[in-house]
């Protein structure tokens, strides 16, 4: 069986050095590259923290790794900004992308699939790769068949950039398929302090929470008459995400469009 040729960048952050270890620890992935500003130009064992994954080169730009080194795949878990120039330029040397990186906008994700369109190519842009968190996303949008009003509250720790998070987004858009449009609480209802009742999607409520301590958790809360239903996913830590960063890499070889969302490849 050919192993899989993986670039990562991002290696040194949270969830980067988590897909270090999985594709390193994976018989069927090679790690070929990995792309870091800032450390271009070394080797990745003499980065802290790598001193025991050998030859394998540092590129501190994606454009020059992607002409030195043949690829299969592209993990991204960077920035928005840096992510989406990444997602793209990966497909326009034929690499297929999957990205974990949050906070990319619809226009971002309409380009993306144009070019996998045009190209042929698969890309997986995931906001969520615990494979509890997708599950969570399903129930929701289920109950939401039922309910039509809902809370989402995510929480996150303090470092994280975007709000409110990529899941409670993808968790909003899924009920909102699902759900009778509905304007929440009270018609008159003002809030005292601005941002007291969160963003909106679709007449649903988002509010985000960002503490240090905290990882990556979620609460979809529904009410009707006399009851509540709370669908509630947490994760404790990066490790959580990696079977799902596993799972889009296999099958992000099998794909020539466009996937947003793991939920969308999982049987
Ligand atoms: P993090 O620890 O801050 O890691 C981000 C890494 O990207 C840092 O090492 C940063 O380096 C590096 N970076 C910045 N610009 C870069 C560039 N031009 N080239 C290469 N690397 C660059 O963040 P994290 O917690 O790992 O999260 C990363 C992304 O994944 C975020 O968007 C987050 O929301 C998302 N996320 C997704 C999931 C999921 O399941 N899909 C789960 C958790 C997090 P410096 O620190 O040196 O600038």
């Amino acid at each position: 069986m050919n192993k899989v040729k993986i670039i990562i960048a991002g290696p040194r952050g949270r969830m980067g050095s988590e897909a270090v270890k999985l594709v390193t620890s994976t018989e069927h992935f090679d790690l070929i590259a990995v792309i870091d500003y800032k450390f271009g130009g070394r080797m990745l064992n003499e980065i802290e923290g790598f001193q025991r994954i050998h030859n394998v080169p540092v590129y501190s730009e994606i454009e020059t790794c992607l002409q030195t080194e043949k690829a299969d795949v592209l993990i991204d878990l960077t920035t928005p900004e840096v992510g989406m120039y990444h997602a793209r330029t990966a497909l326009q040397y034929n690499v297929r992308p999957v990205v974990g990186t949050t906070g990319f906008s619809k226009m971002d994700l309409e380009e993306l699939e144009v070019i996998c369109r045009e190209k042929e190519l698969g890309c997986i842009i995931a906001p969520n790769f615990a494979l509890g968190a997708v599950l969570m996303m399903k129930f929701s949008q289920m109950a939401g068949k039922y309910f039509s009003d809902v809370e989402i509250i995510e929480l996150h720790h303090d470092q994280k950039l975007d709000a409110p998070s990529g899941t409670a987004v993808k968790t909003a858009e899924m009920i909102s398929a699902s759900r009778t449009p509905k304007k929440q609480g009270h018609p008159n209802e003002k809030e005292t302090i601005n941002g007291a009742r969160g963003a909106q999607y679709d007449g649903m409520h988002i509010h985000s929470v960002r503490l240090p301590g905290l990882v990556a958790h979620q609460q979809v809360l529904f009410g009707s008459d006399g009851q509540t239903l709370s669908i509630r996913h947490d994760s404790y830590n990066r490790a959580s995400f990696m079977s799902g960063v596993k799972i889009a890499v296999d099958n992000v070889m099998k794909l020539d469009t466009f996937v947003y969302g793991l939920e969308n490849i999982l049987e």
